[in-house]
């Protein structure tokens, strides 16, 4: 067995467990050996089967007879049945949704059973034991320890202190996907780790650097992850995998921010006179905050190297100002004498939305006063999007904006007659070509590699200056690890004259004040978001279950029961991106006055009219993701309210929630989720391409620092990793799949 084999080359693989492999990205026995276990369950101490209790965890050994498959009536399910036999007695065993267990043992074979006994009396069983088969000296080893009967399943007196084995097994518990259990994977990688595949696997990580932070090798680590012999072992080797990917991340970034830092760039350097005019048109004061972050950018501009800076700030917190104020820098900079407009910027936005709203707001940015204190005329700017182009201003209606030719937008653009251009991802399509483009200006996206930067610029030849902006709330050890090469300027400062946001939690009792005070707001012509955890009605087979509201569900309450008088629509994540853009467009329209929606309008969208949220089963929302939801009402300087509503009312879950209304910023209640609810309910997890393993490093700032400390270590010695040859082929091979590119 070879690492670059294919999974069937060695299992043989039924339909639906190729097609779930598949699913789950794994095709090479080295894909199989890094699905990692999410978690480990203890075995129970090994007790016989007469006088088994009720609910308790034990292993059995026995053999194990009568397999069949059997399809529950109830639930239409394919399971598994079977009986095991001891010395002592026999037991049922019963695998719900795992048909093929039956197949893959023969009666009469010795197995280690381990599960919790459900049922009472006659009809108790093993529910969903996990199976594993036993040499006969293993057995024997057993029968001749035997157990002190009358505490069986006791756990404390079960604890085979005599026996000599110190620790229960771990069992890893795999990811799964329809078509292969966490079983499978269990038996399919031990049969792998067993073999001599893992000694020929080779450590990337030099062993300098292992032995410094006393991580285990990656053979070693392997093994420890699969099956570990003590939860410290898996630990360890978790430890070494986080390790592992996180100074991949870094290398890459580092590898990227040191040429950067070497390529020319384009000299921008516009005369004070027009800063000041520019920044002086502006219907506002600029905020402290703004003022240091503009200097900021206009210096990095001015080396004639390319700029990586990431703005960082609150929703709200003015950032497009200081995004217009650096195109407009690269715009009045002059090189060799040339006229205005010179130097081309690039401004990407995730959705549609909001890079209509950009293009709006550059508008407005870059409108002449009336005191005329914009020295420039006025200047074109572009808009790209899947569905359409416009540009602004339009020859025919002054002060507008028309819709042009998406092929007479690229030529404006690439003979340089555009030079600001805002857009979607249909910016760095290959069709766009720019004449100078000096500056690249992107908006809440954390993957934006020097790559696609570099491929932006592709005629030029000099790599654009770039100006990274968000107001995802994210730790620190992630800001590190998804931003390490780029330089940080905090925006921590509201404009003035802003309402602070009303944040309270509703009880059950208060329900009906909240949609009061709703209908007042509504009343007076304003709009409000209501936010569901699900989209679609309850599952009546799940109906015991707690159910979280649904978007469907609660829009059909609301319109009916509660606000009959008001449009109701919905938004929810199932819906294709067409049919949302129209939802939102007719919600900025007010052609819709409340918007029940998942939390799908996290994603930045700006309706400055909206100013209530109401989110119901809040409790399943990190915090920095109800704080996003929560900064879609802070547009504007109407009084804005956030009414949040827990299904639950515990001690913890309030205390929790009631650090809404004492944190500070987004970036703190980022640092509380992860520390209560670890890094699963980050607020945009799903985009930064980190795998579970690799989010558990976020925990640790330590182990973040040191892999960050290592890479930038090892890229000032050997940036070209010619010394690594192997570690630059896993950095590629890497690089690739975290889809920087
Ligand atoms: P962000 O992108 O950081 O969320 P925006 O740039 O969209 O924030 O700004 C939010 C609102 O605040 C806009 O309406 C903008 O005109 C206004 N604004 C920005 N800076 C100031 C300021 N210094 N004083 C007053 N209002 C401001
Ligand atoms: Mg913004």
């Amino acid at each position: 067995m070879h690492l670059n084999d294919l999974v069937g080359a060695h299992f043989r693989l039924m339909e639906p467990q190729r097609a779930a492999l598949t699913r789950l990205g794994i095709e090479t026995v080295e894909d199989l050996l890094y699905h990692f276990p999410f978690r480990y369950e203890a075995g129970g101490s090994e007790v016989a089967i007469a006088g088994l209790a009720p609910g308790a965890q034990v292993t059995i050994i026995g053999t194990i007879e009568k397999l069949e498959t059997k399809k529950s009536w109830k639930r239409k399910i394919p399971a598994s049945e079977g009986v095991l036999r001891d010395d002592t007695g026999k037991i049922k065993c019963m695998w719900f949704n795992q048909p093929y267990i039956a197949k893959m043992y023969h009666a009469g074979t010795l197995v280690k059973a381990t599960g919790k006994v459900a049922g009472t009396g006659a009809k108790m069983y093993l529910a969903n034991p996990q199976l594993e088969r036993v040499s006969p000296t293993e057995a024997g080893l057993f029968a001749q320890a035997p157990q002190n009967h009358s505490l069986r399943g006791d756990k404390q007196a079960a604890n085979p202190s005599a026996s000599g084995s110190a620790e229960p097994k771990l069992f890893a518990q795999y990811p799964e996907s329809r078509g292969v259990t966490s079983l499978w994977f269990r038996h399919a990688i031990e049969r792998a780790v067993a073999g001599s595949v893992i000694e020929n696997a080779v450590d990337t990580i030099p062993k300098e650097i292992l032995k410094r932070y006393n991580l285990p090798t990656l053979a070693t680590a392997l093994v420890w992850i699969h099956t570990p012999k003590s939860q410290k072992d898996a630990e360890a080797a978790r430890k070494r995998f986080a390790f592992e990917e996180v100074f991949y991340i870094q290398l890459a970034r580092w590898r990227e921010r040191a040429r950067a830092a070497r390529e020319q760039s384009f000299v921008i350097k516009p005369s004070q006179d027009d800063i000041l005019g520019f920044v002086g048109s502006f219907p506002f004061k600029a905020t402290l905050a703004q003022s240091r972050a503009i200097d900021a950018v206009l210096k990095d501009m001015s080396s004639g190297h390319a700029m990586s800076r990431l703005l960082e700030g609150d929703v709200g917190s003015g950032k497009t100002a200081v995004a217009a104020t650096a195109a407009f820098a690269a715009v009045a900079t002059r090189p060799g004498g040339q006229t205005f407009g010179t130097l081309q910027v690039a401004y990407m936005a995730p959705t549609e939305i909001l890079a209509k709203q950009h293009f709006e707001s550059f508008i407005q940015y870059f409108k002449p006063t009336p005191e005329g204190r914009i020295i420039i005329s006025p200047i074109n700017i572009g808009l790209i999007t899947g569905s359409g182009c416009y540009k602004f201003p339009s020859k025919s209606a002054r002060g507008k904006a028309t819709t042009i030719s998406r092929t007479q937008l690229l030529k404006w653009v690439s003979n340089g007659e555009i030079p600001v251009v805002i857009g979607t991802h249909a910016l760095i399509q290959k069709s766009v070509q720019f004449k100078h483009l000096a500056l690249v200006i992107i908006d809440e996206q954390h993957r934006f590699g020097t790559n696609q930067r570099r491929a932006l610029a592709k005629k030029e030849g000099r790599l654009p200056h770039l100006l990274s902006m968000t107001a995802t709330p994210i730790p620190r050890t992630l800001a590190l690890t998804l931003y390490g090469d780029l330089d940080l300027t905090l925006l921590d400062q509201m404009p003035p004259g802003r309402k602070i946001i009303i944040t309270k939690i509703v009880s059950p009792g208060e329900r009906e004040l909240a949609y009061e005070k709703m209908r007042g707001e509504l009343a007076a012509g304003r709009q409000a978001y209501v936010i569901c955890p699900r989209i679609d009605e309850p599952d009546p087979q799940k109906a015991f279950a707690l159910q979280a509201k649904s978007v469907k569900e609660e829009a059909k309450r609301l319109k009916k029961d509660i606000f009959p008088q008001y449009r109701i629509n919905i938004l929810h994540s199932k819906m294709k991106p067409k049919e949302k853009d129209t939802i939102m467009q007719k919600f900025l329209a007010h052609e819709i006055d409340i918007l029940v929606a998942t939390s799908v309008v996290e994603v930045g969208v700006n309706v400055p009219n909206a100013t209530m949220i109401f989110i119901e089963g809040a409790e399943r929302f990190g915090l920095s993701q109800l704080h996003q939801l929560r900064g879609r009402v802070v547009r504007s300087n109407h009084q804005a309210y956030c009414f949040v509503c827990p299904e639950t009312r515990g001690e913890k879950t309030l205390a929790r929630l009631n650090a809404l209304t004492s944190a500070k910023n987004g970036f703190e209640l980022a640092e509380m989720d992860l520390l209560q609810r670890g890094p699963g309910t980050l607020a945009g997890r799903e985009q930064w391409g980190i795998s579970d393993v690799g989010m558990e490093a976020l925990k640790n700032l330590k182990l973040v620092e040191a892999a960050r400390t290592e890479a930038l270590a090892l890229i000032q010695k050997d940036e070209s990793l010619a010394l690594h040859p192997l570690l630059a082929t896993a950095l590629h091979k890497r690089t690739r799949a975290m889809h920087f590119e």
